[in-house]
């Protein structure tokens, strides 16, 4: 682990972790906004975030599934060392809780106990109509859009889509974790999708730690910025 933060981590009692896409890149998960990220391709015309917006799936639910199943679920995705170590964090009671923008379940999968998952995950889907309850295989094996076996309603996966507002309890949660914190390391994020990156405001904490391969707007305000791989950066020996 980059020796300086395993410094802060020592003296640290209540962490909570930040984190976006990146922190599942090394899982092989694409994220967004890196050179070879869902936004540098081009999708008949769409961009991403028109895809995966409110209305797009509501008007074109076929094409949302299409794309959603191809390049935003990643079955096979194991955690990697960053998620490991979260979860090692958590158990020596180091960790308070885990905010995340990723909708991909690895740090429940980990064995990560307090995750604020504030865009949703892939593993949740509902009925539209009688709000049934699937796992992310029915998402998966259905063939175009996938409708409820009860009532032949259209089952949505809990994600937050652009023209979405996230939960607000999971939002609440979320902040008073921050904001109780005496470091928040905040990860693999480029910290452009709102409300997920005011969140940081809520923290008056003493060490503000940024892993990420490229700038972020909350660089300036950090006591550590880490120019680096994040799996290779927190990775911990067993
Ligand atoms: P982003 O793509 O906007 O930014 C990712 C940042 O992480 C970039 O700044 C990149 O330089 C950095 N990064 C990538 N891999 C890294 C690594 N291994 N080490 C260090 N830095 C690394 O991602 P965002 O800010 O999370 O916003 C994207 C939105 O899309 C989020 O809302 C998220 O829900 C969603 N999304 C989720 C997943 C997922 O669940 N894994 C994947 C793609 C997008
Ligand atoms: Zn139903």
């Amino acid at each position: 682990m980059h020796s300086e933060l395993a410094g802060i981590v020592q003296r640290s009692r209540r962490i909570v972790f930040f984190g976006g896409a990146g922190v599942s890149t090394e899982s092989g998960i694409p994220d967004f906004r890196s050179a070879g990220g869902l936004y540098a391709r081009e999708y008949g015309g769409l961009t991403p975030e028109m895809i995966l917006s409110k209305s797009f799936f509501y008007l074109h639910p076929e094409q949302f599934f299409d794309f959603y199943r191809k390049h935003m679920v990643f079955p096979d995705a194991c955690p990697n060392a960053a998620h490991e170590t979260l979860c090692r964090w958590e158990q020596e009671d180091k960790l308070r809780g885990i905010v995340t923008q990723n909708i991909d379940g690895l740090h429940k999968r980990a064995g990560n106990k307090r995750v604020y998952e504030i865009h949703g995950t892939v593993h949740e889907n509902f009925c539209l109509d009688c709000n049934a309850f699937f796992p992310l295989k029915t998402i998966m094996e259905a063939q175009g859009i996938p409708r409820c076996p009860h009532c032949g309603g259209v089952i949505k996966p809990s994600v937050v889509l652009y023209g979405e507002a996230p939960d607000k309890y999971v939002c609440i949660g979320a902040r008073r974790e921050i904001s109780q914190a005496d470091t928040l390391i905040v990860a693999g994020t480029s910290l452009s999708v709102e409300p997920a990156a005011s969140f940081l405001d809520s923290f008056s904490g003493k060490n503000l730690v940024v892993i990420n391969r490229t700038p972020t707007p909350a660089d300036r305000k950090a006591n550590l910025v880490i120019r680096g791989n994040i799996a290779e950066e927190m990775k911990t020996e067993s």
